[in-house]
């Protein structure tokens, strides 16, 4: 274990606010999953989260605000920007916008785009943090690329370690489940990444049918890319090749842990490890977590990467997971594990 890991107390927390206005990387809880932050107007600390994840390619990250934060310095806020701020921030929501002139964002967090992801976090201690510093936090999750990212602090020091200058502890992230990614950088919002606040909620507070833009596999007439992974499409169904994917959350493989996934299974074959959902679930011989025994999709959200975790620390060679419903918070439950399940880039 690395000693760079301290529980949150407002000591700890002011100390890691000085560690990022000195350009340093800090891990820290939020009400989706831990975040690896550091300053998100400076080039260099940008590329340096980066290296931190191993991220193949520049993906843009979601920049983290206090608590009344002026948005509007950063970006441009519409109306429909400013009535899901109001409705869903601080929380679980991420907004794709313009960037606004003079934007103090560094170029890099925007991957080079003309758009700036931001979200105001709920959590007490990101928005303690985020208030001590006093600077915008680029955060992507706290997690190596394409691995699943982390709801405790352990998973953080499991994967990233010394890579990170500071860890926080505030214990399991209450919602365990990214943010739901909207994009209202174009004239028709559309949804980037399902996630903790549903598609029907942000249609209620909008009036308006939203989208979802994320990768299929299986949808009919997938294709394969020359180099056998699979193509990522959009809402009409056009293959999106590589550079044109706005964000990573639509890459078909990603969030993966390293044991194979066997989806909508109804039982667990010899040498699997069994994600259960419901009451009553079958045995498993060698391991078995129930996300919600009650068949609650808000615990089995917060439950879901941990379990994932610890099912890939077993003695199973796959881990089988029982069906979940596709309503409500199921749709970013079930996006999160057909990427899981999908084959490896
Ligand atoms: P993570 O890095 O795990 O926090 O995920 C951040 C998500 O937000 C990814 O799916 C990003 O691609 C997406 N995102 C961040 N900034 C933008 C942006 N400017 N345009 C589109 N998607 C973005
Ligand atoms: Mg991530």
């Amino acid at each position: 274990m690395t000693s760079n890991v301290v529980p949150a107390t407002p000591d700890s927390i002011a100390a890691a606010a000085d560690l990022l206005a000195e350009g340093g990387l800090v891990a820290f809880p939020t009400e989706t999953v831990y975040g690896l932050g550091g300053d998100a107007t400076r080039g260099r600390v940008v590329a340096r989260i980066f290296a931190a994840k191993g991220r193949p390619r520049f993906n843009p990250l979601i920049v983290h605000l206090a608590p009344g934060w002026p948005a509007e310095e950063i970006a441009i806020m519409d109306e429909r920007a400013k009535r899901l701020a109001a409705r869903f921030w601080p929380g679980a929501l991420t907004l794709v916008l313009t960037r606004a002139p003079g934007c103090p964002i560094s170029l890099l967090a925007s991957a080079g785009l003309d758009t700036v992801a931001l979200r105001m976090p709920a959590h007490p201690i990101a928005q303690a943090l985020l208030k001590k510093v006093h600077l915008p936090i680029a955060a992507p999750s706290a997690n190596p690329s394409g691995r699943l990212s982390p709801t405790e602090a352990a998973h953080v020091v499991e994967t990233l370690g010394d890579r990170v200058d500071l860890i926080l502890d505030g214990g399991k992230c209450p919602g365990g489940l990214e943010s739901t990614v909207i994009d209202l950088s174009v004239p028709e919002a559309r949804i980037l990444r399902p996630g903790l606040v549903t598609a029907e909620a942000l249609e209620r507070e909008l009036g308006e049918k939203i989208a979802v833009v994320a990768a299929h596999d299986e949808a009919p007439g997938a294709e394969r890319r020359s180099d056998g992974a699979p193509a990522a499409m959009n809402a009409n169904s056009e293959i999106i090749s590589d550079d044109e994917i706005k964000s990573p959350g639509m890459l078909a493989s990603h969030y993966a842990p390293k044991k194979p996934l066997r989806l909508n299974a109804t039982a667990a074959e010899p040498g699997e490890a069994l994600l259960a959902f419901g009451p009553n679930p079958p045995r498993s011989i060698l391991a078995s977590l129930n996300l919600s025994p009650k068949g609650d999709l808000v615990e089995a959200a917060a439950n879901l990467f941990a379990y994932l975790h610890r099912l890939d620390a077993s003695q199973a060679h796959t881990i089988a997971v029982m069906p979940i419903p596709e309503d409500g918070l199921g749709a970013a439950i079930n996006d999160r594990l057909r990427r899981a399940a999908a084959p490896r880039p």
